[in-house]
């Protein structure tokens, strides 16, 4: 699978299966997404790579930092990882093919989801991040 940011500066690649499936609902992700929940997919890291350009990286301090990665010159993030995490999550949104993500199979963060955010029946739901890193 291909993507990249809005304007077309950074580009990316990915290969393999999606090791889990998500929308987010903490703090951080709903200024990313612009109020709404954050869909992304975890793929393993080591079949993600630039193509075109090289993302800007922010990384904030606190308990379970995530550096996100985006565009320097518009602004888009288009994934985000962890670490000690062999994962990268990327952003649904930034995918060439954004149908291809289909449906999430989960929702995280749910203690910080705001009241008007939805959550299909059908979804696994935790109150944090489901998967310890290593
Ligand atoms: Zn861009
Ligand atoms: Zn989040």
């Amino acid at each position: 699978m291909e993507g990249g940011c809005y304007c077309g500066a950074l580009r990316y690649e990915v290969q393999g299966k999606p090791v889990f499936k998500a929308q987010c609902h903490c703090r951080a992700c709903t200024h990313f997404a612009g109020g709404a929940p954050n869909l992304f997919m975890a793929m393993p890291a080591n079949g993600f790579t630039y193509t075109k350009g090289t993302p800007a990286q922010f990384t904030r301090d606190n308990e379970a930092p995530a550096t996100r990665d985006f565009c320097p010159t518009c602004g888009t993030q288009v994934a985000s990882h962890r670490k000690g995490m062999p994962l990268v999550m990327i952003k649904v949104g930034t995918l060439d093919d954004p149908a291809a993500f289909k449906a999430p199979k989960a929702a995280i963060y749910v203690a910080e989801k705001q009241p008007f955010h939805q959550i299909p029946e059908d979804l696994t739901c935790f109150d944090g991040f489901p998967m310890a890193a290593e």
